[in-house]
């Protein structure tokens, strides 16, 4: 796969840093680590977005900074609401790429559904996203902005008095399951990860971060080596000839070297690894690929994740009706699988997985 070039930009985001990277940074401008830790803290504790704000660092510190960075940010163009309560955020990027993130209230979860590249490389034949192609990676800043964004959208409803919507809390639960492969893009997504679970910022514990992939085998073990984030994996097959044909990558990441890998992912106690599954009427819906699927996944610390396909505009598949969607997990779970079936959401709003494809402007 090809790399994506970054956008065009004149000075550093400092959200593009985590803490770390943040620290050599001020280092660099004559400035003792430590000032690396309260910026940090100013731009994702705090909010800050000007160096202005950043009352305990000495002036010439920040007219330092101001003259070698910048805090990035991105617009919110646009809100769509669903009736079931989820929310899609449509995110205008500094170079006007436009990415989306979803909010989905649970029950006492609420989580936020982000985004790691603008477009898709990788084309698996059901996916709105894989129809864009890939535009570019996001940075890390970018990702990570998500969440702030997110937040000011619940915000804003609480200033407008809409409290009791289930959405106007915090968020509890991150999955990176928006548009892109977050693990074709490692950089970005292994930096927007420390950030966002960095205890001096959000500190969201891993464990309630989840990142989604293709099974990019050697992003992926390098990954679970960085940090105990959960992993769910796209799996979509219980046969390697039904998964090469609605994934291209599979001919790269073949299912079993995927779920030989899969078994080396380190895990906690009790940790599974997710495997997503959409169901597709007639493709992967029967007895049989049920059987070809718990047979592969024996002696696994695993769950299914079966997700009803969501239609969308030109995609050439069929949603099971919900009786072969039962049907199906049933059979898994008769077979020793636990499985359980994600519930659509957002799907008015095209919100729903597989859905988000940011429509170009013309
Ligand atoms: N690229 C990562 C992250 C995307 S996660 C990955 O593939 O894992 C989104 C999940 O929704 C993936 O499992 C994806 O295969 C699935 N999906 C894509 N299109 C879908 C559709 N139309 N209906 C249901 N699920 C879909």
């Amino acid at each position: 796969m090809a790399e994506a070039a970054a956008p065009p930009t004149q000075t550093t985001d400092l959200r593009d840093l985590p803490r770390e990277a943040l620290r050599d940074f001020v280092r660099e401008l004559g400035e003792p680590a430590y000032r690396g830790d309260q910026v940090f803290r100013w731009i994702w504790r705090h909010g800050a977005s000007s160096f202005d704000e950043m009352t305990n660092l000495p002036h010439g510190l920040r007219d330092r900074l101001a003259e070698s960075s910048r805090i990035g940010a991105a617009r919110i163009a646009q809100v769509d609401r669903s009736v079931d309560g989820t929310r899609k955020l449509l995110l205008q990027l500094e170079d006007g790429a436009r990415i989306e993130a979803v909010l989905i209230p649970d029950g006492e979860r609420l989580t936020l559904c982000i985004s790691s590249q603008v477009g898709c490389a990788l084309a698996c034949r059901f996916c709105a996203t894989g129809t864009m192609g890939l535009t570019r990676h996001m940075r890390a800043g970018e990702i990570a902005y998500q969440l702030v964004a997110a937040q000011q959208e619940m915000l804003d409803d609480e200033v407008a008095g809409r409290r009791a919507d289930p959405a106007a809390r915090p968020v509890t639960n991150i999955v990176m399951m928006g548009m892109g492969e977050p693990l074709h893009n490692y950089d970005g997504t292994l930096a927007a990860l420390q950030i966002l679970t960095d205890e001096q910022g959000f500190g969201y514990a891993p464990a309630r971060v989840t990142v989604s992939t293709v099974g990019l085998i050697p992003q992926m073990l390098a990954l679970g080596r960085a940090l105990p984030v959960r992993l769910a994996v796209s799996l979509h097959a219980g046969d390697a000839d039904t998964r090469r044909s609605l994934m291209p990558i599979d001919k790269r990441y073949p299912m079993d070297e995927v779920l030989a890998a899969c078994r080396e992912f380190p895990l906690k106690t009790r940790e599974r690894i997710t495997f997503e599954y959409t169901l597709l009427r007639g493709v992967n819906d029967g007895d049989e690929d049920a059987r070809n699927l718990a047979v592969k996944l024996e002696g696994l610390r695993c769950k299914v994740n079966v997700l009803p396909f969501n239609e969308h505009p030109g995609a050439p598949f069929e949603r099971p009706d919900d009786e072969a969607v039962t049907q199906f997990s049933e059979r898994l779970r008769s077979l020793g699988v636990e499985t359980f079936v994600r519930t659509t959401r957002g799907r008015d709003i095209a919100a729903a997985c597989g859905q988000l494809a940011v429509k170009s402007e013309s």
